[in-house]
């Protein structure tokens, strides 16, 4: 077997694991493995922008952001993160800048920025433009850019590794195991610190805006070693997603006067957000176009809704709201204006389903698309292990595989790219710190048995259950279920089928026993991580008699704050899913009660 050695190994090669092998990399060696070649990462079908208070075009400050992500989060959120999040924010995007990240720009050359959803004059109560973009693709630019700083400092890249394993000596992480996708080999990386950034799992849900690759690896992998997860019942489906396929649309397209309208031709946000509107956080905004399709608003009585972008729309609500130009002219939009700032949309748009966003509304439905929850850490990264927040030595995580918590149970736009780079950054510095100060801790001759074991079992050769049927089942129980909204009864069914399922996974047959490019098994490995995830979220949300962000129940409908202002830790044992509980962190905004 194949050994590797590096002080610092990060797993993923997103915008959380580049940033952090960036900076890790200047001090010791560092290597970042992953199952995707590196500009494939999720991190680059980000759409809409990064959020930082640069105040660009009008007044904003970092502790207004950090107010609307505290109000954002429905006060679950840790605040001490929170407010370093949003101070860090205005020198990360300049860092970006400076790295040669072409933003959009101002007439006056400096970044563009626009209105997003939760994001306000603390003031005023409107919204105010803190999103930071390079058109709608400023993910794409952020992953390109930083790659390339990758090669440039000379990180080491092991692509096309999927890591299955992470190795634990006296309760401190060691290293990963590996498989080799065009060889099937299994390899050992030696390592005194270990990073994971492998990202989310909306792959759990039926309708997902998440890559296939979604599949919430770091979660799975670290459960099975006995660290807990994090509020997992918190996962954000953004209310824009194209109907029956989840491909995103970025909130941009509201943040550039776009809304949402019902069968009656209605602007119903007017109802439930009277003063942002189409722009109130996430969880509202589903929530609303839940309820409007239940009561038979949906277009055509379908489960979709309107979101129009067309100039006469955009213009007409513009004018009704008194929006104006940083110059104080009235807003206007041209189709031109639209094709310039979201060509992407139009280009899905017309690709996916023949709808021109210029001259069209586009059918969209709420769609799974955020891990709030993940492996807990703390603001630098370490990863805690326990109610008292002890750090496990070695290991550390970032982006949206970790719960740090800076999103609590409902993520503010643009907070995930974010929450990349600036949490990214103090993981790879502490892990290089780390690392520095320690030693390799020497592996046992059989440090590969356990992932070894697992992908045995993969390959029995008596099984008859289907993958794909396992997968499904489980993704339309979680979408029916454990949704935009929940009851006792439905969450309950989706536990017990989650474990049918579970069973049924010990039966599997897979096609392919050979070694190379064995896509068959690696594919059922991440089936079994979306098993142990779905379990987990759906326990969790189970639990949780109260209604906060975007765990919504329609039989505890109020946020609980005497009883459930804290965070979730599960463990998955051998018998299934315990459950503990530890405080949230609240320094100077008292929960009250969210309006918009
Ligand atoms: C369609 C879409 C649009 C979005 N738009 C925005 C936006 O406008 N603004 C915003 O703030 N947020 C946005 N988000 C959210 C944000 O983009 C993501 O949360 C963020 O990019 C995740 O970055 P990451 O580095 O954590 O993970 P990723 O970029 O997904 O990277 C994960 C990495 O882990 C690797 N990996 C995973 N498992 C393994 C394994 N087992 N072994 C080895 N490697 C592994 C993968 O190869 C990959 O390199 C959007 C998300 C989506 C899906």
């Amino acid at each position: 077997m194949q050994k590797h050695q590096h002080e610092v190994i990060v797993v993923g090669a997103g915008g959380a694991g580049l940033t952090a092998a960036l900076y890790a990399s200047q001090h010791v060696s560092t290597a970042v493995i992953s199952k995707l070649y590196p500009t494939r990462s999720h991190t680059g079908t980000a759409q809409g922008g990064i959020g930082a208070a640069l105040g660009n075009t009008e007044e904003d400050h970092p502790e207004w952001h950090a107010y609307d992500t505290v109000k954002g989060s429905d006060y679950l959120g840790d605040q001490t993160a929170i407010e370093f999040m949003a101070q860090e924010a205005v020198q990360a995007v300049y860092e970006l800048e400076h790295m040669g990240l072409p933003f959009s720009r101002n007439p006056d050359g400096t970044i563009a920025q626009r209105p997003f959803g939760g994001h306000t004059n603390n003031e005023t109560g409107k919204p105010v433009r803190r999103a930071c973009y390079a058109a709608d693709r400023t993910g794409h630019m952020i992953l390109q850019t930083l790659y390339q700083q990758s090669i440039k400092n000379k990180v080491n890249f092991f692509d096309e590794f999927h890591v299955v394993d992470l190795l634990v000596e006296d309760g401190k992480a060691a290293g990963v195991v590996a498989i080799e996708l065009e060889t099937g080999e299994f390899h050992i990386f030696h390592a005194k610190a270990v990073i994971f950034a492998t990202g989310g799992h909306g792959r759990v849900w039926e309708i997902t805006s998440n890559a296939y690759a979604y599949t919430g690896d770091g979660v799975a992998i670290t459960l099975r070693r006995g660290i807990p997860a994090e509020d997992m019942e918190f996962f954000q489906f953004h209310p824009t997603g194209i109907y029956k396929m989840g491909i995103l649309i970025t909130e941009g397209v509201r943040g550039e006067g776009g809304v949402l309208i019902n069968d009656k031709g209605e602007r119903f946000m007017e109802e439930y957000a009277p003063t942002v509107k189409d722009l109130a956080s996430r969880d509202v905004v589903s929530r609303a176009m839940y309820l409007e399709m239940k009561a038979g608003r949906g277009i055509g009585g379908k489960r979709f809704l309107n979101l129009d972008v067309t100039p006469e729309v955009v213009n007409k609500y513009a004018a009704e709201d008194g929006r104006t130009n940083p110059d104080g002219s009235p807003y206007r939009m041209t189709g031109e204006d639209i094709f310039a700032k979201l060509p992407d949309i139009i280009d899905f748009c017309e690709t996916y389903i023949g709808v021109n966003p210029v001259t069209q509304p586009m059918p969209v439905q709420p769609t799974a698309h955020y891990a709030m929850g993940g492996i807990p850490t703390n603001m630098y990264g370490e990863v805690v292990i326990d109610k008292e927040n002890t750090v496990m030595p070695g290991l550390y995580a970032a982006g949206e595989v970790a719960c740090v918590s800076a999103h609590g149970a409902n993520r503010l736009g643009t907070n995930a790219l974010l929450d990349l780079v600036v949490f990214g950054k103090y993981s790879g510095l502490k892990a290089a710190e780390y690392s520095q100060g320690s030693s390799f801790i020497p592996l046992p001759a059989n440090a590969a048995d356990f992932a070894q074991e697992q992908f045995a079992q993969l390959h029995r050769e008596d099984g008859t259950e289907s993958v794909t049927d396992i997968a499904n089942e489980m993704k339309e129980v979680m979408f029916d279920h454990v949704g935009v909204f929940r009851v006792e009864e439905g969450m309950q069914e989706a536990v017990d089928k989650i474990r049918a399922l579970k069973e049924r996974f010990q039966h599997i047959s897979i096609d392919d026993h050979g070694k190379k490019f064995n896509t068959d098994v690696l594919n059922a490995w991440e089936v079994s991580n979306l098993l142990d995830l779905a379990e987990v979220t759906a326990v969790s949300a189970l639990e949780r008699k109260e209604s906060r962000g975007a765990h919504s129940r329609d039989d505890y409908t109020e946020r609980d704050d005497e009883n459930w202002l804290k965070h979730t830790l599960a463990w998955l044992d051998k018998d299934g899913v315990r459950l503990e509980y530890k405080p949230v962190d609240i320094t100077k905004y008292k929960p009250k009660a969210r309006s918009y």
